[in-house]
């Protein structure tokens, strides 16, 4: 397994098209945008080492048998998703921020689903191909982003009804050797440091949809592949000295748009190519890991954001006062009913044909509708404690200038033993961690709340309680069998 510096230097051997603010990046690795989320990704290699966390952050390959990251490992026994949910709790608590890698580990595991499936179904290869790129992804230690998101255009269309046919990725070659694909993913998070592109189909495809249905993986310095990295609340503070750039960790995973121009792909690298029937429970199964983890990795930023929260309310003098406690202890509870769902998907998991275990796809569904509302909810917790200052701190700039500096370190100063200096670094925590980029992320990462409810009443399975409500008041039976 790389450690951090290992993996950034790996970086460094390769060649991304990045784009940023209308400029192509000579040096993407090195540019202050990017730092933050490179120095989190980092930090996900440098606790794999870590002795303490070694059964939370590795685990044993059942492809090679040596011990590799966890974010490389398939859910192959219950106790890896448990395990899974206690590592994203710590890396939240490590880091503070998303640390970006569970998109492509949901990805390996639906993918692996899939991959198995098809092959049993149509004889098809895809399963050696997919078994042979993951094997490599351990043994290397790769990071690999997970792109399911197309840019959808209007959405009361299908993709390939759609003005623009590219609109969503698609195969717009079949060669002997390969496929070339066309299109764009968006909001990707991690990609501009990741080694590998995990692409995905986003829906359920039917056969005149086929080409939309493609699942392959493309080097992050593919031939014809642009990263367009996106904006985020307050970006330009990262190219800032001092305490306005906020948590060397940043906020949420730097996200991006990855264009398509003509990628080919060769074949062993291609792992679903038109078999539309099988997209839908690709999507539904990374659906249901991936929403359960927001249990675990919101929790984990959630205990930061509650500790620098309590920090500043008792420079603020008032942690002591009981309605303030009480403010503190509704956050716990916003927080803990989270990680409880994704404890909860995670102990009621049942395994799959492919020999992978899936998370209980109701409670992963309730667990993300839950962090849509209870986010906000704690960010707003800590909007209410922390106080206006949040939204009108002046500028580092402004504490150190030498005419209006000290005047500003004497009327901002807090109870005593806290600088200013301290108080301002926790209000630009609290700032970037409830900004717009950090919630719109807990709203909309891994699917809108509509797409939670869909599956949440699909799930409830309505019909059984109706039975369960008939059998306990004695109700007649329903009338499609009391016709029979
Ligand atoms: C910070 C962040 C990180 C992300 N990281 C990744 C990543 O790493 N990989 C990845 O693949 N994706 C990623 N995503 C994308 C995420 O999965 C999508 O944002 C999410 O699925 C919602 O899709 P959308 O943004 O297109 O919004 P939409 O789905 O368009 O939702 C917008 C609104 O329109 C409604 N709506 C949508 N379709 C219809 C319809 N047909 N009829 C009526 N109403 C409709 C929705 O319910 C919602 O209210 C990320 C998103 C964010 C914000």
């Amino acid at each position: 397994m790389m450690t951090g510096a290992q993996y950034l230097a790996s970086l460094k051997q390769r060649s991304p098209r990045i784009f940023y603010k209308g400029q192509r990046l000579e040096r993407p690795f090195d540019h202050p945008a990017l730092l933050p989320h490179l120095r989190t990704a980092a930090a996900t290699y440098d606790l794999a080492h870590d002795p303490r966390h070694q059964a939370t952050m590795t685990a044993v390959s059942h492809l090679t048998g040596a011990r590799v990251s966890r974010f490389t490992h398939l859910f192959w026994t219950p106790e890896d998703l448990l395990r899974k949910v206690a590592m994203l709790r710590l890396l939240g608590q490590e880091t503070g921020t998303c640390f970006q890698r569970c998109v492509g580990l949901d990805g390996l595991n639906a993918v692996w689903a899939a991959t198995w499936e098809t092959d049993q179904k149509l004889g098809t290869g895809y399963h050696a191909r997919f078994h042979a790129w993951l094997r490599r992804l351990q043994e290397q230690d790769l990071m690999a982003a997970g792109a399911m998101t197309d840019p959808k255009g209007d959405r009361s269309l299908p993709p390939w009804k759609q003005a623009d046919p590219d609109l969503y990725l698609h195969i717009v070659e079949r060669r002997p050797d390969g496929i070339v694909i066309r299109g764009a993913k968006t909001h990707i998070t991690g990609a501009v440091n990741s080694h590998e592109v995990l692409v995905m189909p986003t829906l359920g495809v039917p056969p005149e949809g086929a080409d939309y249905a493609v699942t392959c993986a493309v080097p992050i310095d593919a031939p014809g592949l642009t990263l367009v990295f996106g904006r985020q609340s307050n970006d330009e503070r990262k190219e800032e000295e001092g305490v306005d750039c906020g948590s060397p960790f940043g906020v949420v995973g730097g996200e991006s748009t990855l264009l398509f121009e003509d990628v080919f792909v060769p074949h062993e690298r291609v792992f679903m190519a038109g078999e539309g029937e099988f997209a839908g429970p690709l999507v539904d199964r990374f659906a249901a890991w991936h929403r359960a983890n927001y249990g675990g990795c919101k929790a984990g930023n959630a205990d930061v954001l509650l500790g620098a929260t309590a920090l500043l309310a008792e420079v603020h003098g008032t942690i002591g006062n009981a309605v303030v406690k009480d403010k503190l202890t509704e956050m716990v509870h916003l927080v803990e009913t989270n990680y409880a769902g994704a404890v909860g998907a995670a102990a009621l998991c049942t395994q799959l044909p492919a020999g992978n275990w899936l998370v209980d796809p109701l409670l992963a569904n309730t667990v993300k509708q839950n962090v849509t509302r209870f986010v906000y909810q704690v960010a707003r917790l800590a909007h209410d404690l922390g106080g206006g200052i949040l939204s009108t701190l002046p500028s580092d700039a402004d504490f150190r200038s030498s005419e209006v500096g000290g005047l500003l370190h004497k009327y901002f100063a807090g109870k005593a033993g806290f600088s200013t200096d301290d108080k301002r670094k926790l209000i630009r925590y609290i700032e970037g961690m409830t900004s717009v980029s950090t919630l719109v992320e807990a709203l909309h990462g891994a699917g809108s709340p509509q797409a939670q409810r869909i599956v949440m009443l699909r799930q409830a399975n309505l019909g059984e309680k109706a039975n369960l409500a008939r059998k306990v008041l004695g109700l007649g039976p329903p009338p499609a069998q009391a016709k029979k």
